[in-house]
């Protein structure tokens, strides 16, 4: 490889775990052979063995002689058991290591156990475990040379660095060195270095400290101007939050630097914040890649050009931050009160992470990861600012972090993440002057359920443009095969020809299939504790759809008049329920008198019309104190006009008492498009128990919201487990009979628009396609940021081009039915299909604009 003009370097760094066993080593052999067979040169740098290092630190802080022999041996056992199982023979170069180790040891130094000593004794783990690994690639047939990190990376101290800094958490400038690149190619092809050291300038042994070996990569892949740094690790790559709290959290598959770096420092463990520096000085890509499923595409770092439409690409946590808020004691504007705070920060060595101010009150988190903010740091800091400030420390607190880049142009599409937040304690919010993050410190107990609904949050809003596949990858859990979506195959791919067919006599119009009603009515009705079952027939009242319905034996919960009438027409045998909300006085004599079951929901009937209900039975419904639902505007409880607050329990049922009036039922329906089977078990053993205190009460009925996923990051409802969950609850409370009313569950999957297109435009950097349906026929994307997947259903198989805003042709802004779509390229007269419309669609349909909403056909 030495006579080529240019040589083209590829680093490779594997850490502890994909170093200490022989089946990586077959796997590093495997990746390094096929970038050699590439024409390339390759560096691998590697970490210690695992567990090593901190062996190796334990020692360094042992004081006595027999606990230092005692690591020492089990370090040397460790090494050896390596070297048997990948079966090497020549032993040489590992035992000049052992005796080094074994020098190190005896050194009268170790007594004094001073800096450059335990430098050298830190960085044995990298020497030993790259004398294994160049010994097994030889003898694997790959010409692998041993490199001696230290005689390339020179350490220079920062400014202020003090002596513990400057040997055990060293810097290293690396720019491109082409001749030092061209001199190493003209040696070999292949190399095996250590991470974690350098040399100081007085050829001592120092340490690069924490991220130290991907930091080496980062290193010499800027020195060598390397085409690529490929940092191998145990997971693919940075997701769009931490995997293992979001398993929805999608791999990241493009990142530029800058973004990456705050990831990185905001939160990811997979890359140290400070090994993206060298390589974004000398413009070298980086990627990561997951050692035991080589095939895994990754996460690619570099200079990338920005995205057409700014995106939130992660959400990060970090946990143990310490809030320090500063009241100036009542001097409005002091001039240097800033200076003469932030004095004392510098004077206890801790680094201010965030920055809240106002006029007199100055509020800073302290990030653990950067500081050693113990309680003795604390009360010194306290007892010093108290002196110039009122002092109040706040912890333990999370920073819940949103990156991305171009943050501040992002913030109309953060309504519903904002309001998550609007309903928990939000101590400090900070904006980036980057404009790459929004940040949110929070109490530490909130974070870990918090950070899974706000990353379903920013997909929902697309806040986070998952759709876009140039950078947001597959899920973390497709990767890992951890869960499979349970979600059947669409019914309209199947009839694709009949509905394109259809589409030729009319659009825009809706078109149902009762097949999916059918099945989905069978599949609730397989839900045993649950005794009988209503349809909300407000999610949609088409007769067809009614009738399908009563025949699977629902009944049907109506909310208005117009709704009795339409049950009564359709299916005169089914049972009735009315539960409207706010309706005046006569429609309750009139439904009483059609001998419906009603539901009340406020003191008001019985204050002033109370003897209307005399003698009778009523459903009461309560507003159990939480909300519940894909967003604010479905949610029914809290903050929301329906239900009766629990604290007017007390004076509903004295009321009750007064007019003779018999409480039979408890009702509770907290919101929509739920997909946690928990939530109907809370719900029924909370009714449960106050049915249990009211005495009257024989049915008890835990409404509606049944979700239903709409894109394919989401988990079906788990009709299995809402039955399990509400069989416990039966059991503790066989007395009482058990109703629900589903809407959106029946009918969402059973519907869908058939649209035209009819034009196309460009606007700046945003294509649009037009079509003649409109919000006026589906305004659940306006209303509720509600996701509808649209295909273009003429050319459904073709492949998808540039992301798209789908537009209807109503005079609103709001008139968007999909944000930044990947459609086929797409031309006037395409039919496109917009799923799940069978749900809340044409029920809420308008003639705004004096515009006919779709029509609607049965299949
Ligand atoms: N029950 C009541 C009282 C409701 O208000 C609603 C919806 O608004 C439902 C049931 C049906 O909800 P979903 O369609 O989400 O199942």
């Amino acid at each position: 490889m030495s006579d080529q003009p240019a040589a083209s370097w590829i680093v490779l760094k594997f850490g502890g775990t994909s170093v200490s066993t022989r089946a990586h080593w077959d796997k590093i052999a495997a990746i390094a052979r096929a970038w050699r067979e590439r024409g390339k040169q390759v560096l691998i740098v590697v970490s210690a063995l695992s567990g090593i290092t901190d062996q190796l630190k334990v020692l360094t802080e042992a004081h006595a002689d027999a606990p230092r022999r005692a690591i020492r041996d089990a370090i040397v056992a460790r090494h050896e058991s390596m070297f048997a199982e990948m079966q090497l023979a020549d032993r040489a170069p590992l035992q000049y290591w052992l005796e080094r180790l074994d020098a190190l040891v005896a050194n009268a130094r170790a007594e004094a156990g001073g800096l450059p000593w335990q430098a050298e004794v830190l960085a044995l783990g990298e020497q030993l475990s790259s004398t294994l690994g160049v010994t097994c690639l030889n003898r694997l047939n790959l010409a692998a040379q041993w490199l001696d990190a230290r005689e390339h990376l020179h350490a220079q101290p920062l400014p202020n660095q003090n002596a513990w800094g400057r040997y055990l958490s060293a810097s290293v400038p690396a720019a491109p060195d082409p001749v030092f690149a061209q001199a190493l190619a003209a040696r070999g092809g292949l190399f095996v270095t250590q991470g974690f050291m350098a040399r100081n300038a007085q050829g001592e042994t120092v340490i690069l400290g924490r991220g130290g070996s991907d930091t080496s990569a980062s290193y010499f892949g800027a020195l060598l101007k390397a085409e690529k740094v490929e940092i191998w690790t145990d997971v693919a790559g940075m997701f769009s939050a931490n995997p293992r709290q979001v398993p929805n959290a999608r791999l990241l598959a493009r990142l530029d630097y800058e973004e990456a770096q705050e990831i990185a420092t905001t939160g990811a463990k997979v890359l140290h914040p400070r090994c993206i520096n060298p390589v974004r000085e000398a413009r070298v890509p980086l990627a990561i890649r997951d050692t035991n499923f080589p095939e895994l595409p990754g996460t690619e770092i570099g200079a990338v050009a920005p995205d057409a439409a700014p995106s939130v690409k992660a959400i990060s946590s970090r946990g143990g931050i310490t809030l320090i808020s500063m009241e100036s004691i009542g001097m409005w504007q002091q001039v240097g009160f800033l200076a003469d705070v932030f004095e004392h920060f510098k004077r206890h060595g801790l680094s201010i992470d965030l920055v809240g101010t106002s006029e007199t009150n100055v509020t800073v988190s302290l990030d653990p990861t950067e500081n050693l903010v113990n309680s003795d740091v604390l009360s010194a800091l306290c007892a010093d600012l108290a002196k110039v400030c009122r002092v109040k420390v706040i912890a333990p607190c999370a920073a819940i972090t949103l990156v991305g880049r171009g943050m501040r142009s992002m913030l109309h599409k953060l309504s519903g993440v904002l309001a998550e937040f609007g309903a928990q304690r939000v101590h400090l919010i900070s904006q980036s002057s980057n404009n790459l993050n929004l940040t949110f410190v929070v109490d530490e107990v909130i974070a870990a359920d918090l950070v899974p609904t706000l990353h379903d949050l920013l997909i929902r809003a697309e806040a986070m443009r998952v759709e876009d596949a140039a950078v947001f990858g597959p899920r973390w859990r497709d990767l890992y095969k951890k869960e499979q979506s349970a979600r059947a195959e669409s019914w309209w791919i199947a009839r694709r020809a009949e509905l394109l067919a259809l589409a030729e006599a009319r659009t825009p119009c809706y078109v149902y299939d009762l097949a999916t009603v059918r099945a989905r009515a069978q599949a609730l009705r397989t839900i045993s504790p649950v005794d009988r079952w209503f349809y909300a027939i407000k999610a949609n009242a088409h007769p067809a759809l009614l009738k399908e319905i009563a025949t699977q034996g629902f009944g049907l919960e109506c909310v208005s008049p117009g709704e009795l009438e339409r049950a009564v027409q359709v299916a005169p045998e089914a049972t009735r329920l009315f539960t409207p909300n706010f309706a005046p006085r006569a429609e309750y004599a009139a439904a009483r008198a059609g001998g419906v079951a009603l539901t009340l929901d406020n003191l008001h009937p019985f204050e002033r019309w109370g003897e209307d209900f005399s003698g009778h039975e009523i459903f009461l419904r309560l507003d159990l104190g939480a909300g519940r639902g894909h967003h604010d505007k479905v949610k029914t409880g809290a903050q929301s006009k329906f239900g009766l607050a629990l604290d007017e329990l007390d004076e509903f049922r004295r009321l009750a008492h007064r007019h003779g009036v018999r409480i039979a039922g408890l009702h509770a329906h907290l919101g929509s498009g739920i997909l946690d089977a928990a939530h109907w078990k809370d719900v029924y053993v909370q009714l449960a128990s106050l049915g249990e205190k009211i005495g009257s009460v024989r049915v008890l009925n835990i409404g509606g919201g049944l979700g239903v996923p709409a894109r394919g990051d989401e988990i079906s409802l788990d009709l299995a487990a809402l039955g399990g969950a509400l069989a416990e609850v039966k059991a503790a409370y066989p007395q009482f009979e058990l109703w629900a009313e589903p809407g959106r569950y029946l009918v969402a999957d059973a519907g869908v628009i058939l649209a035209r297109v009819t034009q196309t435009k460009r606007k700046g950097d945003t294509r649009y396609v037009g079509c003649d349906a409109g919000m006026n026929s589906l305004i659940r994307p306006a209303l509720y940021e509600a996701y509808h997947e649209i295909v273009n259903l003429t050319r459904m198989y073709a492949a998808p081009a540039e992301p798209v805003q789908v537009v209807g042709p109503i005079c609103e802004s709001g008139d968007v039915l999909g944000n930044n779509r990947r459609l086929p390229p797409t031309c006037e007269g395409d039919v496109l299909l917009i799923a799940q419309a069978g749900a809340y669609g044409a029920a809420m349909a308008s003639h705004y604009n004096l515009r006919e909403p779709a029509g609607e056909v049965i299949l």
